[in-house]
């Protein structure tokens, strides 16, 4: 995985040496001096990484990682602060600070790049979100860094092979969190699809190997993107690596900080809020480009698009399907007399009708206005037919509900149906459903009229 860095310190030799490391392993290296400088850099040069010394004359490392933190070009880079102070007290200030992982002085190279791998993995996945929604910044979507309420709804599931360890660690958690647990790794692997927030793993487990554990919760695509922090005895520097190549979130090391663990909790919470939010507003702009916000049927543009592709089939032999244009009678007399409101109610009343009616494999889509239009697989012109005239009765039958009281409402619909040619385009065999639906109109509406087949050649 290549990437590229941006190293920050005030001593030059520092700098030399892990951008040396980084070159060795085939990092592209930017670097800066100062904690403007880095601001600077990270800017222009958007790095994939940054590496920030945390003593620095000036702006000190926190104070660099909170403003990276809180501008919209920068926040999305992930922060390893370099601290040669190994105090908890420290590792908690650039947590909170925003930084999204810290490494001590000197820097060992295999928790060093398997920190960066580990990073890069998850600002791989975030920038694949973030361009789909390139404007969630101004739709709201906010990362602030020190939301209280994070931890408050959390929960949380516990693995560990002990009681004892899991009554420990669960001491260390803040109250508001719903904590839950489990020693049996089987059963555990299949809790984790129960939504839970967040997982903690004991790694140091002589019970089982706690690594296949997390395997496993990675491998499934339910919980693939499900945070997971494992807690290691701090000789285990080569189990923690591998941990974090297996897609391991986070590691603590004991004896557990209160404060060091709820940081590194908190900033996971963050990141899979800041996640699903993406992936939740991705899902609704895609959902938003298929369908019509109204009443919920296909959207002019879907409903083209395998309109096409169901005349390719039908030119290729491979089914037949027929379609059918229906067009709401008088619908401008709904919204003169009862008002806006009123003709909304019936065009959604009407495409729950009309979604009531159709086969399974039926598509229904809103072309415009009050023009539906339906995509029939494997039907002729008799099953067509018939399916039309199922419509028409269904919404001449019962008349509609107005809003607020407003009262019931005849509506009528008038349809036309035509079947797809081998060879024909969809404007061809769209033209024939229009000719048609004219037909049912001039005939005094409420009327279902089929092509003529004799006129198909005209
Ligand atoms: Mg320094």
């Amino acid at each position: 995985m290549s990437a590229r860095v941006l190293v920050v310190d005030d001593q030059e030799p520092n700098v030399r040496l892990l951008e040396a490391k980084l070159k060795a392993e085939y990092f592209e290296v930017v670097t800066a001096f100062s904690g403007q400088a880095a601001i600077e850099k990270a800017i222009s040069e958007q790095p994939d990484v940054i590496l920030l010394d945390v003593m620095m004359p000036g702006m000190d490392g926190f104070e660099t990682c909170r403003r990276l933190k809180a501008d919209r070009r920068t926040r999305h880079i992930p922060v390893i602060n370099v601290t040669a102070l190994d105090q908890p007290e420290d590792r908690v200030r650039g947590l909170e600070a925003g930084a999204d992982d810290f490494l001590t002085k000197p820097v060992d190279n295999l928790p060093l790049f398997a920190r960066i791998r580990s990073l890069l993995r998850l600002k791989e996945l975030l920038d694949e979100l973030r361009l789909r929604e390139e404007n969630a910044e101004e739709r709201g979507l906010s990362v602030a860094t020190d939301d209280p309420e994070l931890l408050d709804s959390a929960r949380v599931l516990i693995i560990a092979g002990e009681e004892r360890v899991i009554r420990h660690i669960s001491a260390k958690l803040p109250d508001t969190i719903k904590v839950d647990s489990e020693i049996a790794p089987e059963l555990a692997v299949r809790r984790t699809t129960d939504g839970y927030d967040l997982v903690l793993v004991d790694l140091t487990t002589r019970a089982y190997d706690a690594l296949r554990t997390c395997a496993r919760i990675r491998s499934n695509s339910e919980t693939r993107t499900l945070p997971i922090i494992a807690i290691v005895d701090p000789d285990e520097v080569a189990r923690s690596v591998r941990a974090l190549d297996l897609g391991v979130n986070d590691i603590v090391n004991r004896p557990i900080d209160r404060g060091e663990l709820n940081a590194r909790l908190r900033t996971q919470l963050r990141r899979k809020r800041y996640a699903d939010t993406l992936r939740e507003r991705l899902e609704d702009s895609l959902e938003m480009a298929v369908t019509d916000p109204l009443t919920e049927l296909s959207n002019r543009r879907y409903i083209s698009s395998r309109l096409q592709q169901a005349a390719l089939m039908v030119s290729g032999g491979e089914m037949q399907a027929s379609v059918m244009i229906a067009d709401l009678d008088h619908f401008k007399r709904v919204n003169d007399t009862y008002g806006h409101e009123a003709g909304d109610a019936v065009l959604v009343e009407f495409a729950e009708r009309l979604r009531n009616q159709l086969r399974a494999i039926d598509l229904a889509g809103r072309f415009g206005g009050e023009e539906f239009v339906v995509l029939m697989p494997e039907a002729d012109l008799d099953d067509a037919r018939i399916g039309a005239e199922r419509l028409r009765a269904a919404i001449y039958d019962t008349p509609f509900r107005l809003p607020e009281d407003g009262g019931e409402l005849d509506v009528t619909v008038s349809i036309g149906v035509a079947q797809i040619l081998p060879g024909e385009d969809v404007e061809a065999v769209m033209r024939r459903a229009d000719i048609a639906l004219y037909r049912a109109k001039a005939a005094g509406r409420n009327k279902v009229v089929v092509e003529d087949k004799a006129e198909r050649a005209a």
